[in-house]
Order: C-alpha cells, then structure tokens, then sequence
C-alpha cells in the first residue's frame, strides 16, 4: 500500500463485515487508512432499513450497537482518526424511518445513496441495484427524480456515488445528461448538501470515477462542495486511485473538501502535489 504525500483528503465512504457483502472491522479500514497516510478515515457502512428493504446488502437493525462497538473500538485505537458514518439508501417512502433513526444516532456524517429505483425483493441474492427501467433514458430520468427527493428529504449530509447507474456501462449523451442530471444537482445544492468523488467505478465494469467529469463540473458551478471515499469493501481498497480523485477535481475547479465532525462540515483544502494548504 504506497502513502501518499501530506495534506491528502480523509476517505470517507468504507464498509465493515456486518453488510454481508464486505469483509474486515472498522480497526482494519483505520489501520489501512493510517499506514497510506491518509488524514481521517469514516466507517460508513450500509445501515438497516425497515420493511424488509433489501437485507442481504446490509446490516440488521439488532446488529447497530455490534457497529457502533466497532468503530468505537477503532477510534480507541486512532483516537481522533475515525468518524462515526453511515451510508443510509434512499427510497421512496424511506423519509419517516430516517428522519427517526438518523437523528437518534451520534453520526459524524451520513451519505445517502440510491441503489434501487424501485424496492428490491427481500430475498434477492444479487447486486444489481440500478438499472432495466424503461429504457436508458428513462432510467436514468427515474433516477435523477430520485436523486432529487433525497436532496429534499434534507436527511443526509453527502450524495453517495452521484451518477453510479453507468456502473454496467450504460450512458446518456451529454445534452440528455444535462435535462435529467442539472435539476437534481439543483436541488443538491439548494439542500446545501454535499456530493462524493467516489473511486469504486474504477473497479467496475465502466472503469470510471463517479460523477463523471461533466457532472462534477456542473456541480461545481453552482457551489456544491465535495468529500471523497473510495467505497472500500475491504481494507486494502481503502483510499485506492485517491490520486485520479484529487486530480479529478482539481481539474473541475475545486480546491477543498468538506471534513465533518457531529454533522458539522468544515471546509479543508487539499493540495495533493505539494501538501501546501490554501488555494493557489
Ligand atoms: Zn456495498
Ligand atoms: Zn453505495
């Protein structure tokens, strides 16, 4: 695992064993994170959901304080390195649930992600949340649609893997991108939410960072700010490609990352060439 330089943005989207789909506890992800010298690491493992709502992909409801152990147990170990998240899926109707459960908790920050655009069946075995809905385009209407509800919802701090439907490789053009994707990062913005850069579509199918570039330049333009995760499901992908990451969105203008604490964000600059802090 090579370090990398100083001033190097936190990782903030990593899974645990209790997700079912994922392997190694929270102490592992930190120990990972600390020897590539990054600043900070989040567990933000895949957290319950009520109704039966796609159990194979996530923890139980009983197995929270079992969670919460761990990462406490792993911020014993780095005090001050690990925050306390959870990656919560979005889903119509999911609103009372959330709004109930996330406050009661004491999260650092909560991602929210779509993985489904429409309730998966409780037994379902396989993993493949997004697409099949009425065509490319309409699927990626239907999940844009849903994209902005979560922002609406005002539930959760960071859209997770903003445009992860072109994981299997399917894609709009541009200018369809653009209906589909500019009222939801609208809405993003307007709810002062934040969005991932998130590395794990370089291990997928499509081989790219989501969001696209595009994407993240319009979210650029209109001020919303971004935190970074590589979706690690095992510890040795904790901070992968982090180097394409900041490149990334140094190339769309950004030059800091928000860093939370109880929910709270603060705006950190990165600088990955030379650790200076500060924008240039
Ligand atoms: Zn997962
Ligand atoms: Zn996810």
């Amino acid at each position: 695992m090579t370090p990398v330089p100083s001033n190097w943005p936190a990782d903030y989207h990593s899974h645990t064993r209790l997700c079912k789909h994922a392997s190694g506890e929270p102490r592992d992800y930190a120990r990972a994170a600390r020897q590539r010298g990054l600043p900070e690491l989040a567990t933000t493992d895949h957290g319950p959901t009520p109704l039966n709502y796609d159990p194979l992909h996530r923890m139980e409801m009983e197995q929270f304080p079992e969670y919460l152990g761990g990462v406490r147990a792993a911020q014993r170990e780095e005090p001050g390195f690990v925050l306390l998240g959870i990656e919560a899926d979005y889903f119509e109707s999911c609103e009372s649930f959330m709004a109930d459960w996330l406050a009661a908790q004491p999260f650092d920050l909560v991602l929210g992600s779509i993985h489904y655009l429409s309730p998966p069946a409780p037994d379902r075995s396989e993993f493949k949340p997004l697409w099949n809905f009425g065509g490319i385009r309409g699927t990626w209407k239907r999940y844009f649609e849903l994209v902005g509800k979560l922002a609406d919802s005002g539930l959760y701090d960071i859209v997770g893997h903003l445009d992860m439907l072109k994981r299997n490789g399917s894609r709009l053009a541009d200018k369809e991108l653009r209906e589909c994707a500019l009222p939801a990062l609208d809405r993003i913005a307007a709810a002062g939410m934040a969005i991932e850069i998130n590395t794990s579509g370089l291990r997928h199918a499509v081989k790219e960072i989501y969001p696209s570039p595009l994407l993240l330049s319009w979210a650029r333009e209109r001020g919303i700010p971004i935190v970074f995760g590589s979706d690690a499901h095992q510890p040795d992908q904790v901070g992968s490609a982090f180097e394409q990451a900041v490149r990334l969105a140094r190339e769309s203008g950004y030059t800091d990352s928000l860093r939370f604490r109880g929910r709270v964000a603060a705006r950190v600059p990165f600088d990955a060439a030379s650790g200076a802090h500060g924008p240039c």
